[in-house]
Parts: structure tokens; sequence; C-alpha cells
């Protein structure tokens, strides 16, 4: 049996009947950037968000740099976040001059742990990017604490996490932005790259849909540099329909987690010490990827894949250890639970299709790996 990390063919399968007309209407139509579909888009994902504006942009990575534009972040500036995550996170708060200053994860959850927070504040500092990743929330009381009490904006990394919650409040409406993305292994693809920028102040909506078209207001007339970051029309009203889909989806991937949990339980490995599987802590996690820790993860990784069970390491080096950023003087130990879960974790497939016989067939093969 062949078991893919992901496979969106089944999904396309499902709402092929809606989605191709509506693709073919654009091309008949060719508008292709912004108009209606993208602000179709933009008011749909504010409503599922629970924020009250969002500003369609071109990728997740570019939802990043126009947020931290919009504030005005750049040269001198300190921003905090984690160095557990994607590349883009830390690639957004570089590529403006500002300097990206980490604190270490929470080993349970992944995302940072805000207990660091408070130490790594400086006179500096301007921002706080808390990830969600793998689909559930950072801790998001003590984010908003720290940045209240330092007069701090929150940008939430929310690429990983559409329509997860903390204590009740969706990703994206907590901090002073939510940053989306719509490549398609999230769990609201497109069909190329996308993303959006959420708020609840009209001031930074505004200034952020400026900022998006070259910072271009009335047109021709410049006040301020922005650059290219607008959605357009073809992936507007993929994502537009797929969050018709969203929540089903996520019922799949949560019901796929609960069902890793039965069988991981009945071949006892997490008692016997092998594996740690993700737990939810205190909100709704919408498993973008389902990331258990293991034993002699490598040599498990090779086993799998051996037996075409898809995996993969999500991410085998932490952000403060790589190359482009060794100017910032970090070693290794610097941050231990980053380093220790670079080396640990590995994700299993989730995607909302996946079947019974697939599933225990990962878990088969995992307790067989263990069996020696
Ligand atoms: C995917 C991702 C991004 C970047 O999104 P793109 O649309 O690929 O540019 C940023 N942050 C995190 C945590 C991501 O997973």
């Amino acid at each position: 049996m062949k078991v893919p990390l992901l496979d969106l063919k089944p999904q396309y399968e499902q709402i092929r009947e809606e989605i191709e007309p509506a693709l073919l209407e654009i091309c008949r139509s060719q508008a292709f950037i912004l108009g209606p579909k993208v602000q179709e888009c933009e008011a749909a994902v504010a409503a599922y968000c629970g924020a009250a504006h969002a500003v369609g942009v071109t990728s997740g990575s570019d939802a990043l740099i126009l947020a931290l534009m919009a504030e005005g972040i750049g040269t001198g500036d300190e921003v905090i976040t984690t160095p557990y995550t994607f590349f883009a996170t830390v690639g957004a708060i570089s590529r403006l001059g500002a300097k990206p200053v980490f604190v270490d994860i929470d080993p349970v959850t992944f995302n940072l742990d805000a207990s660091k927070l408070e130490a790594a504040v400086t006179p500096r500092t301007k921002a706080i990017i808390p990830v969600h990743l793998y689909g559930q929330m950072a801790d998001m009381d003590a984010v908003m604490a720290a940045a209240k009490a330092h007069g701090l904006i929150v940008i939430e990394d929310a690429a990983q996490a559409i329509g997860s919650e903390w204590k009740g409040r969706r990703a994206g409406s907590i901090g002073d932005y939510g940053c989306f993305s719509f490549f398609p292994s999230k769990n609201l693809g497109c069909f190329g790259d996308g993303g959006m920028v959420t708020m609840q102040d009209e001031a930074k909506a505004k200034k952020a849909v400026i900022l998006r078209n070259h910072g271009s207001e009335p047109k021709y007339y410049h006040q301020l540099v922005g650059g290219n970051f607008r959605l357009d029309a073809l992936q507007a009203a993929v994502v537009t329909i797929k969050l018709r889909h969203l929540d089903g989806w996520t019922a799949g991937r949560q019901a796929n987690a609960e069902r890793y949990r039965r069988l991981f339980a009945s071949a006892g490995l997490e008692a016997a010490g092998q594996v740690v599987l993700p737990q939810a802590v205190a909100n709704r996690h919408i498993y973008n990827q389902f990331v258990i820790r293991a034993k002699r993860r490598d040599d498990l990784l090779a086993h799998l894949r051996s037996r075409d069970v898809g995996v993969e390491i999500y991410y085998p080096v932490p952000l403060h250890l790589q190359e482009c950023f060794r100017d910032l003087g970090h070693r290794e130990g610097d941050f231990p639970e980053s380093e220790r879960a670079a080396r640990e974790t590995l994700a299993l497939p989730i995607f909302p299709d996946l079947t019974d016989d697939m599933a225990e067939w990962v878990v088969e093969s995992i307790a067989d790996f263990y069996r020696g």
C-alpha cells in the first residue's frame, strides 16, 4: 500500500463541479487582478476568522511582509518570534532589515514559550510574531499581555491555522494582524500561491490595501512605498469555494487524529516510550500536521519511506542555526527545545481523505519498526 503525506486529488473531485465553471467564468471575463472576486473572498475569510477586515495578498510570506511594512518595521527594530517555524516567518523580519529575536518553544505545543517573552523584550522591540504551528494556536493570553505591557504589535502567523481557536477565538482575530497562506498544502489551499492579512482596525486595513498596490493612492500618486502583493481573481474564487467545505475537511482531519490516538494506544507505542503524540491544549486544533516525537526518528523515517509511507520533518534545522542567520551569532544549545524538536519530530499523513486502511498501515509500519 502507498500512503502519501498529502493527496489533494480526492478533494478536487468533491469540488470539481463548483470550481471549474467559476474558473471558466473568470477566464471569459479576462478580469484577473483584485476586483469583485477578491473582495468576495476577503469578506468570506474575514467572517470565518472573526476579523473585521481582510486583505488578499500574493502569499503567506507576503502577508507577513505586508503586516510588518504597515507598521513601518525595519532597520534598528527587533521582532520576537520562534526559531521553530517555517522559514518565511523569520525571512520576512530579516528582509525588512529588522532583527529577529528568538524565544524557545513549549515542548508540548511546539509554539513559542510565552513565559520566556518578557526576557526577550528590549527598548528596540516593536512586535511579536507568534506562530500557530501545525494548526494549534500559541498561548495568546500571554502574548497579548506581554504586548500590552510593552506597547508591541502582535502579528499572528496563522499560515497553518485557519479556523483554529484559542479559548473560542479564531486565529487571526486576536492580534493586530493575522497572516494566512493559501499554499496548496495548507488546510485552505488555492491552485497556486495566495494569502490574506486580517485585522480588526480599519486604519490598518486601509494602509495595507494601499501598500498591497505599490502604495498607490489615488492611482499613480504615492505617499508610501509598497509592493505588488495583489491576490488574483482565480485564486480568490478557489478560496471562496473551498472555504465552504473547510469545516468538513477540518472535521476529517480531527477524526483522523482521534483514529491515530486509538491505533497508537492499541499498539502500545506511547506506553513503551517509543513515540509521543501531539496534544491539543485549550483550543480547537485543525491539524494542518499531525506531528509525533519518535525515538530513533531518522531510522524510523527511512523505514516508513521504504514502505511508501509519506512522512516529513517540519523542520530539520531551527532558524537560529540556519547559515543565512549566522550574523545573529547563535550557536547550538541556545534554544534547546527547538533543537530537540528538530531532532525528534515526524509528521504523519493526516489529510481529510486518509482512509482507515492507510492509517492502520502507518501505525502498523511504525509498530513493526520498533519491534525490530
Ligand atoms: C506556509 C507558511 C508560511 C508562508 O506561506 P506561503 O504562502 O508559502 O508564502 C509562513 N509561515 C508559516 C508558519 C507557514 O507554514
